[in-house]
Parts: C-alpha cells; structure tokens; sequence
C-alpha cells in the first residue's frame, strides 16, 4: 500500500473545525473557559503551532524516553547513589520532588482543557499531546522517588506532599490554582505554556540536570532531561497565541497576563531552583550560580521573545533584576531558620570555602546574608541551638505565599494595603500590584499564618503547626542534612 508523505495529509488531521449546528458557539466554547469571546471563531484557524507531530510518533518517541531514563535507572540501582551522594545533593532531590510531581497532574489536567476548550484546532491537538506528556512527568517522576523510600522516608513527600498543608506546598498549590486550574485556556496558556514554562521550567530541568550530572546522580540527570524534551515542545503552544491576541485587540490583557505570571513563577523558582543551585548542590559540582543560569537560559530568551511578539518588558524589570542577587538568599536563610516544618533535611552551604564562592557571585553577600549567618553560626559553635530556630510567626505574602524577606541590615520589602478592612501584606511592589489587578481572586487566600490567626491550627504552637503541615505524620521534622558538622571549623573561633 502506497503511504502519503506526513506533509500531504497532516494539515487534514490537525485542522479538524466544524461549524455547530445544534447548538450555539457559545455552548461549545463558553467565554469563561475558552476566552477572547468577541474574536470570531475563523480567525483561530490561523493559529499555527511550531511544533507538529502525528501520534505514531509521539508515542514511537515517548517510548524511547521512557526506555532510556527507566533503563538508566535501572542500570544504576546496584552503583549505590544514594549512599555515595552527598548530603547537599540529596536535598536538593528531596526538594524537587516533594515539590513537582504533583504539578505535573495539575499540568495534564490543564492540556485537557486545551483539548476541549480551546478554539484553534491546532492547539486542542497539541493539548492532546501536552497532557500525555504531563501525564507521563507525574508518573515517572513519582516512580523514580520512590526506590529511595525504604532508605530516607523524605523521599514519599513525591506523593504525600500535596495532601498535606505544609507552607511550601500550599504557595506551589496557589500557584498552580491561580495561573494553571482557574483561568480561561487564552489566559492559561499565556501564563503556563509562554512564561511558566519556555523560560523556568529550563532552568530547573536543564540547570539541574548538569548540577545532577556532576553530582553523579545519572538517573536524575537523564529522567529530568526527558521531561524536559516534552515540556520544549508542547511549551510552544502559547506563542501562536500571544500573537492572536496582539492581532485582535489584546494587547493590554497579553501584556498583563505575562506581567503577573512571571513574577509569580519568578518567585517560587527562587527557592525551587535558586536555593538548591547557590547552596544545596556541592561546590565542586556547581556548574552556574542561580543568577548566572538566571540571566542565560530567562533574561535574554525571554527579552527577545516578547520583542518578538511587539510585548514590552514587565514594568517591574528594574526591580526584577535586583531582585536576583537578593530574593533566594534571603529564602535560603529563612527556610534554613524554619528547617522543621521542611520536608526535606536542608543544606546550610555556608562553609568558609562556599562564603568565599558567594561572594565572588554576589559581591555584597557576606556583609548582608553572610552577616546574619554569623549570628547564626555563632549560636550554633556555642551550643546556643534554641536560638537558631525562630520564635514567632513570619510574615506571609498574601500573593506568593511565602514568607516576606528583605536584605538582612539593610531593607525589608513588605508591602502593605487595606482591603475590605483587613490589613494585607506582601513580600514586594509587584506581588501587591497582583493583587490589585483582581483582588477578589486573592483575598480569600488563607495563608498558612491566616490560619494559625484562625485558630484552624490545634494546639496553636509549633508542635500543633508541624502537625499540620505534616511533620511528625509523614515524616519527623526536618533538620540539618550533615547533623551540623559543617559549624566544626567555626568552633576554635567562637571559642576565643
Ligand atoms: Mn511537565
Ligand atoms: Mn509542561
């Protein structure tokens, strides 16, 4: 039987539009779901997605990932990685997958809205891909975890995490709600598919794939390289779109969708990525600092990307790109302060050796950060462990939910306004301007400090909050990764 060249029939298959007859076009795509009601239902005929694939190979080529990174893993479970990796990389691990997984569901229920809702044929195709994919991201993402089980019980948070209310998992969940599970698919596909993923999802599969490689975690390496192939292409699906938007009146809408989520993505990477690349992954095996993977794989894709498309720079840019030398240390020092209610033992990474290197990479850090981590340091060589973990509550952006930082000596970035008479903070002028934007989207947000003022947390102490947040339940509190023996060459000088 003669075959037709992929070319000649492929237009027919991916162009599969019908004008309704039974029912009105507002039944098959309600404004809430599909978006940009008033643009007639031809001119997304012309969406033109970047990347076209038919389904016998896709599933030909998601076969070979599969195979490739289950059979590396395979391969490497007699080397014995988790004995021989360092403390450091092991949190980082833990980190990630606590964190991602999960998401990847979210993710793949989101494609399937594309595949119902989604006006441009084109893109309710590759929403049929793009939820296989996601599909497949939780699936092996949750199977890799959990050959390590049996040795470091952290590493179920993969699939318990996103049952518990734990501070990280509920800023990762209002995240993942606010851009990914509740938003029309024009305006969801903006805020994953163009911001989320084309720029960070990079950074943390390809940054920490190289770091993952180095450290000799191979199955890592080469599991987060196969995602990472899917999320390049389906990714792609938002762009066409932008440009629909600029075509027909949405400029403001494309412009603010952008504004909003790369901020919101910005600051949740900052302590995903930006805490295990600067201090978790081993000196030795750092490939980039954060800000250095920051400003190759985001700053200049993403500039020339919304050049591109006639988009303008976020208005905040100015603020943003402070706010890479600062942001993730300021979470570092503070999830470190708060190491009990994490699910992951985390990695202090500030030897002498490691303050030298951040200094180098952020020159400033060790009379701002570094001086706060004195004090800590201090406290430990003395035996002074009490008063390393903090006493009272931290402030929680309303926005981002987590916790408000600012540069130690120097400045606190708190935001503050009054809606509807409660008194409302947040961790910067951009997450405030979120807010603003739709504050009825955001108000009713319990963080996990609102909560603990609601009286939901029981005993209200911070053995009830470890509770629940699920400390002591799925597994004990968190410490130190090394049991502190990095503080052993400050001791001779905190005894003098
Ligand atoms: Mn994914
Ligand atoms: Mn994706």
């Amino acid at each position: 039987m003669a075959l037709l060249e992929r070319s000649e029939w492929y237009d027919y298959t991916r162009m599969t539009n019908w004008t309704p007859k039974f029912v009105s076009e507002e039944e098959v795509f309600p404004a809430m779901h599909s978006g940009m009601a008033d643009v007639p239902l031809s001119v997304f005929d012309s969406y033109d997605e970047p990347y076209k694939i038919s389904y016998r190979e896709y599933v030909d080529v998601q076969r070979q990932k599969d195979a490739g990174a289950y059979s590396v893993k395979a391969a490497l479970e007699r080397a014995d990685m988790y004995n021989r990796a360092s403390p450091g990389w092991i949190s980082a691990a833990k980190l990630h997958y606590g964190g991602v997984p999960v998401v990847e569901y979210h993710a793949s229920l989101m494609e399937s809205r594309f595949v119902r809702f989604a006006k441009a044929p084109g893109m309710r195709n590759m929403g049929c891909f793009g939820a296989m994919d996601e599909n497949r991201h939780a699936q092996i993402q949750l199977a890799f975890p959990h050959e390590y089980i049996d040795k470091d019980r952290q590493f179920d948070w993969a699939t318990q995490g996103y049952r518990t209310q734990n501070w990280g998992i509920l800023a990762a969940r209002n995240l993942s709600d606010d851009m990914m599970m509740t938003r029309d698919v024009v305006q969801t596909a903006i805020m994953l598919n163009f911001a989320f993923e084309t720029g960070f999802t990079n950074l943390q599969f390809i940054g920490l794939s190289a770091d993952a490689a180095n450290a000799g975690d191979y199955s890592f390496a080469k599991m987060i390289q196969s995602v990472q192939s899917d999320e390049a292409r389906h990714a792609q699906l938002g762009t066409p779109l932008l440009k629909l938007m600029m075509e027909n009146g949405h400029e403001a809408e494309a412009q603010r969708m952008v504004d909003i989520s790369f901020w919101r993505t910005w600051r949740l990477f900052a302590v995903l990525s930006g805490i295990p690349m600067d201090y978790y992954v081993p000196l030795e095996h750092r490939e980039n600092s954060w800000k250095e993977f920051m400003e190759e794989w985001i700053i200049e894709q993403f500039e020339r990307n919304l050049r591109d498309l006639g988009l303008q720079r976020p208005w905040y840019w100015d603020y943003f790109l402070e706010d890479l030398s600062e942001e993730h240390h300021g979470q570092h020092i503070g999830t470190y302060s708060w190491r009990p209610t994490l699910w992951w033992n985390p990695t202090a990474g500030v030897s002498k050796n490691e303050r030298e290197w951040l200094e180098e990479k952020y020159p400033g850090w060790n009379d701002t950060f570094g001086k706060a981590w004195d004090v800590v340091i201090d406290n430990m060589a003395n035996g002074r462990m009490e008063q390393t973990v903090p006493g009272t509550l931290p402030v929680i952006c309303k926005v981002s939910n987590l916790p408000v930082v600012g540069i130690p000596f120097k400045t606190a970035k708190i935001e503050q306004i009054t809606y509807k008479g409660e008194n409302i903070q947040f961790g910067s002028i951009v997450d405030k301007w979120i807010f603003e934007q739709d504050p009825e989207r955001y108000c009713r947000t319990q963080t996990i400090v609102d909560r603990f003022l609601a009286g939901k947390v029981q005993p209200a102490d911070l053995g009830g909050a470890l509770q629940y947040m699920g400390l002591g339940v799925v597994t004990d509190p968190a410490d130190d990764s090394m049991g502190y023996s990095w503080v052993d060459e400050y001791r001779p000088a905190a005894a003098e």
